[in-house]
C-alpha cells in the first residue's frame, strides 16, 4: 500500500512553512493513493462518493490520512457529509466506534467535525482554551483510545490562538484564566514570544505530554494501535498543517 511507512513522514521543520506545504502536498497524495473503499469509487480523496465508510476498521496511518483527505475536501468546498443525517444518527446511537481521538482548542472559529468533513461518531474531540493536556483531558483521551478504539490522537492548534497570545502577554487576567498559562509558557519560551512559532510549539509539547503522561498512550502507540500526530488550523484559510511530533515512546 503505498502508505507513508515513517511515522515521522508528514513532518516538516516547524519553522519552515515551505516545507509544511510540501509536507502537506505529500500527505495528500498519500491519502488519494488509497484504496477506493477509503475515499471513493475512484480513490481519489476529493471525489465524493455516497458509500459508507467504517474508518474504524482501517490502520492508524490509513487513518490520519483519512484526516487530511477530510480536511482537503473542507478547503476546496467539495464536502461528503455523509455522516450528519439521521441515518447515521440511528445507526451509531448503540454504539460509537470513532477513528480518531482530539484535543483541539475551544475557539469557536475551529469546528473539528467541519474542519476534517466527519459526522456523528467519526470523531473522539476535547476541546479546552490552548489546546492544553490537562490530566482531566488526558483522562477522557485515554477511555477515547483504550476504550472507544480511536487509532489517531491528533493535538490540533490554530493561527493566533487567544490563549496562545494571552500566555506571551502575561497580563494579569481574572479568575482562572491564568491557570491556563503555565501549560502554555514553555512554548512561548521555546519560541522567543513569536506567537505562531509558539502555536506550533505548543501542539508539539502537548502531545508530547499526552505520550509521556499516560502510560496508557503510550503503550498503544508502542504497540502500533495509535499514532499520535498533530498539526495547526489556519483559520483564514481552513488548511490544517501538520506539526513534527517526535517519538517519545
Ligand atoms: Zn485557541
Amino acid at each position: 500500500m503505498p502508505l507513508p511507512a515513517d511515522p515521522s513522514f508528514p513532518v516538516p521543520s516547524p519553522s519552515d512553512s515551505e516545507s509544511i506545504l510540501a509536507s502537506r502536498r505529500a500527505w495528500l497524495a498519500a491519502a488519494s493513493a488509497m484504496p477506493a473503499l477509503a475515499f471513493g469509487a475512484s480513490g481519489f480523496a476529493d471525489e465524493p462518493s455516497p458509500a459508507e465508510i467504517d474508518l474504524s476498521k482501517l490502520s492508524p496511518k490509513e487513518c490520519l490520512a483519512a484526516l487530511y483527505a477530510g480536511n482537503q475536501r473542507f478547503v476546496s468546498n467539495r464536502l461528503l457529509e455523509t455522516h450528519r443525517r439521521m441515518d447515521r444518527l440511528r445507526a451509531v446511537a448503540p454504539r460509537q466506534t470513532p477513528f480518531a481521538a482530539f484535543l483541539g482548542c475551544a475557539d469557536s472559529r475551529v469546528p473539528i467535525e467541519i474542519v476534517f468533513d466527519q459526522g456523528f461518531g467519526d470523531l473522539f474531540v476535547t476541546r479546552i482554551a490552548g489546546n492544553i493536556a490537562s490530566s482531566e483531558n488526558i483522562g477522557s483521551l485515554e477511555f477515547g483510545t483504550l476504550v472507544l478504539g480511536c487509532k489517531v490522537l491528533y493535538v490540533l492548534g490554530h493561527t493566533s490562538c487567544g490563549a496562545v497570545i494571552a500566555a506571551a502577554k502575561r497580563d494579569a487576567v481574572p479568575g482562572q484564566i491564568s491557570g491556563l498559562f503555565q501549560h502554555i509558557r514553555p512554548a512561548v519560551r521555546a519560541a522567543k514570544g513569536d506567537v505562531a512559532q509558539a502555536v506550533i510549539e505548543n501542539v508539539r509539547n502537548q502531545a508530547v505530554i499526552l505520550a509521556e503522561a499516560s502510560p496508557v498512550i503510550a503503550e498503544l502507540v508502542r504497540t502500533g494501535k495509535l499514532v499520535v500526530a498533530g498539526g495547526v488550523y489556519d483559520l483564514a484559510t481552513g488548511v490544517v498543517n501538520p506539526v513534527e511530533i517526535p517519538d517519545v515512546t
